[in-house]
């Protein structure tokens, strides 16, 4: 049940959101849910493929260019679009469109736990001809570079002539968009095509970008059970297509064979890389792909899958959210998670802080191999992050970009862009995250210190004292509405915790490993004294605290602002970025997102329960929650705090947010980062789960609509299981060693084949 998403719309208006949500992806390949045979001349449609971070670099242009400002940015690029097979019927030629002739049926399917999507189709053309058509999709996880369009041909009151018309085009654009910044403006056309041409079985295009010269080639194979009578090809200095002339009188089976294959990732001859690939499959059949494909996702659902017993459209988005991380993830170090992942081009393809505080938490419990790849992408980076600090003036450390393909700063907007400084806490915060899950401390040896050193030394240089305090001026926290301002309480607070771990990873490993502590204090010229002035600085680091109101102020001046008219705001003003002057919101009380209410999730142990409580209330009040991050952090503290319908409300919002359009932008792509979100609200919200340095901690309760809530978790080499209904609570090892974990504040023990139960 709910492993299957379904839809049979055909509205022009649906369309475009259905084709993010039924796109298909392995983390290097994302092609969106298009049509094969397109919609028609007049409709519109977003047409894409995407190799992960294959980008352009493009300029920004600026009248008033500052110093440091980037000069450029990168782009993900829409790649070569292998997608369209047309089909022509008859003598007449009759082209098959879902916008002619009469659907006597039609339904969509995206297979979540088999891994494809499909179109069931049973049309009738202008002229009469029945015919009953089986499209399915797939995107491989096991073979990365590899997507299949598998098609069943079956005439129901006609026979004769069929014309299977498959292409390969390279000339292909980005979607640009001038009204809405959440969305590039301009430099639509970055691909360039190289070559273009047949060899043996094979079609295939080859294309490079303007500027960045990384190349691409996708090269195609067809198969065709039936009788073909004639197969030409054609080109011109873009496209080239195969017309496959058939006799139907019986159904016609038809696999387009896809392969991807770019500089990023391929040395040498590309072509030959991606022929070579297609001789190794040449005889497997699309129901090997199904099989393999069902195996991956197997082993991925035995540990990700969360089973709500009671909801239906909870449970479906549950695991719709789940599957599209999956499809979203780099897995090579050379990418990361796109906030769109590869469903879309919102956002540039660009990776944020979404990606370490929003999604690296569920791979690093659900596959923490997966959350290792994120963590390296950032410590490949770390050369360019270095880089940038310089360049922004700073002595020592380590500023990473605000948005980034490849490591360098893409954010032509400071203001909500580079000076969000705290993305360099969160990524030192994913670093120690996956510390304390997986108690890997090689990997924290080999890499991880290093990037938590080079940030904590970022905050050393960009704070000072001030009354005996240590105090970070001038950067922008999460919230978007609220610019440069002075002690933003989230970035405090992750600066005094990057400072604190530095301090504690740098005695660890003087502790631990005597020789990897020399060779590291020698490479980063560290000393006990500069490792003093770390814990020092974070110990002394200042939170904002009102007393008057008993909560913490976002930053010194924010409650000194008015408050916005709400009241006097049409619906239709919403989100408020697209209609008001960005100097506008900053003078107002009026938050995009949560700030400091996701502080006070990351860090509960700062600030006592009565003054997370007020402030909860307090910016409940005036947070738009325009930013698709902000619903699920106000659910995982709703829970927290005891407000059990609330939470289950924001929980909604998070969970069904791209299955509803309810940003009204799922066009652009899907939202990454809710997604992890919505995962997050089930296990810190509703399993009340706490990641401390002395263990695990649970404290669950789930709404009251629900029967039952289980899922699974790894943590520290052992599988987990915990099954939460209305009355009780059971914990289950399923694998790995006894383990100590606390429930209501009490210490129980986990053990193999004893399953742990207790009352809630
Ligand atoms: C949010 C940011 C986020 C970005 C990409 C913006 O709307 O305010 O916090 O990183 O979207 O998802």
């Amino acid at each position: 049940m709910s492993w299957t998403l379904s839809n049979s719309s055909l509205k022009e208006q649906d369309l475009l959101n259905l084709e993010s949500i039924f796109a298909l992806g392995n983390g290097y390949l994302g092609v969106r849910g298009n049509f094969e045979e397109g919609y028609g001349e007049d409709g519109t449609s977003i047409r894409g493929t995407y190799q992960n971070a294959f980008h352009d670099i493009v300029d920004i242009c600026y009248n008033e260019k500052h110093h440091a400002f980037p000069e450029t940015e990168q782009k993900l690029l829409n790649s070569v679009d292998a997608q369209t097979v047309q089909l022509f019927f008859g003598e007449e030629d009759e082209r098959f469109s879902l916008l002619s002739g009469e659907i006597l049926s039609y339904e969509r399917l995206l297979h979540l736990d088999d891994g494809f999507s499909e179109r069931i189709i049973h049309w009738k053309s202008p002229l009469g001809k029945e015919i009953k058509l089986h499209f399915r999709r797939l995107v491989s996880f096991v073979y990365r570079e590899l997507y299949v369009i598998d098609i069943t041909i079956n005439p129901v009151n006609f026979s004769g002539a069929v014309k299977i018309v498959s292409t390969i085009n390279g000339d292909v654009t980005n979607y640009v968009n001038t009204h809405d910044p959440r969305i590039s403006s301009s430099h639509a056309k970055r691909l360039q095509v190289n070559q273009i041409g047949f060899e043996d079985e094979y079609i295939y295009v080859t294309a490079k970008t303007l500027q960045s010269k990384l190349q691409t080639a996708c090269v195609s194979r067809h198969s065709l059970d039936g009788c073909l009578k004639k197969r030409e090809i054609s080109k011109d200095e873009a496209k080239i297509n195969v017309t496959m002339t058939c006799s139907l009188q019986t159904p016609l089976h038809f696999t387009k064979w896809n392969v991807y294959t770019d500089t990023l990732r391929h040395n040498g001859n590309l072509l030959n890389k991606a022929i070579k690939l297609h001789c190794s499959l040449k005889n497997a059949e699309f129901h090997n792909l199904l099989t393999l494909q069902k195996q991956y996702l197997r082993s991925f659902w035995e540990k990700a899958d969360i089973k709500i017993s009671g909801d239906h459209s909870l449970q479906e988005a549950i695991r719709f959210n789940l599957y599209q991380m999956l499809q979203a993830v780099g897995q090579d170090s050379v990418s990361s998670i796109a906030a769109k992942g590869l469903t879309g081009e919102g956002y540039g393809g660009h990776y944020f802080w979404d990606t370490e505080i929003y999604m690296l938490p569920v791979f690093l419990m659900t596959e923490p191999k997966l959350a290792r790849q994120l963590l390296l992408f950032r410590y490949y980076t770390l050369p360019a992050a270095r880089k940038r600090a310089k360049e922004m003036g700073h002595s020592q450390g380590a500023l990473y970009p605000w948005r980034t393909i490849c490591g360098t700063e893409c954010s032509s907007y400071f203001p909500s862009g580079s000076a969000q400084y705290h993305i360099s806490g969160d990524i030192a915060f994913s670093y120690i995250q996956y510390y304390l899950v997986t108690s890997d401390f090689d990997f924290m040896k080999e890499y991880g210190i290093e990037l938590v050193v080079e940030t904590a030394r970022l905050w050393i240089d960009v704070g000072h004292y001030h009354e005996s305090k240590f105090k970070i001026d001038a950067v922008t926290g999460p919230d978007e509405y609220t610019c440069i301002v002075n002690n933003n309480y989230y970035t405090n607070a992750i600066a005094k915790h990057n400072l604190l771990w530095a301090y504690k990873l740098y005695k660890l490993l003087k502790e631990k490993d005597w020789i990897a502590f020399y060779e590291l204090s020698l490479k980063l010229r560290i000393s006990d004294v500069e490792a003093d002035q770390w814990k020092t600085a974070g110990e002394a680091m200042y939170l904002p605290y009102d007393e008057t109101l008993n909560i913490n102020p976002q930053d010194d001046t924010f409650l000194q602002k008015a408050v916005w008219d709400f009241s006097n705001t049409p619906k239709e003003n919403y989100p408020l970025l697209l209609h008001y002057h960005p100097l506008t919101l900053y003078r107002y009380q009026v938050c995009k997102q949560a700030d400091t209410v996701l502080a006070h999730f990351l860090f509960e142990g700062e600030q006592d329960f009565e003054t997370i409580k007020n402030s909860y209330d307090y910016y409940e009040k005036i947070t738009t929650h325009d930013s698709s991050l902000s619903s699920s952090i106000f659910s995982i503290m709703a829970a927290k705090i005891g407000y059990h319908e609330k939470a289950y409300h924001y929980f909604i919002e998070t969970a069904r947010l791209d299955l509803d359009n309810s940003h009204g932008n799922t066009k652009d792509g899907l939202h990454l980062a809710n997604m992890g979100g919505t995962w997050m609200v089930i296990l810190y919200g509703f399993a009340g789960l706490r990641l401390k340095e002395t263990g695990l901690t649970l404290q669950p309760k789930i709404p009251k609509q629900w029967q039952e809530l289980s899922f699974r978790l790894q943590y520290q080499g052992r599988l987990l299981e915990i099954q939460i209904d209305q009355t009780q609570v059971r914990l289950s090892l399923l694998e790995g060693e006894p383990l100590q974990i606390k429930l209501f504040n009490q210490d129980v023990m986990i053990e193999k084949n004893k399953q742990f139960s207790a009352l809630i």
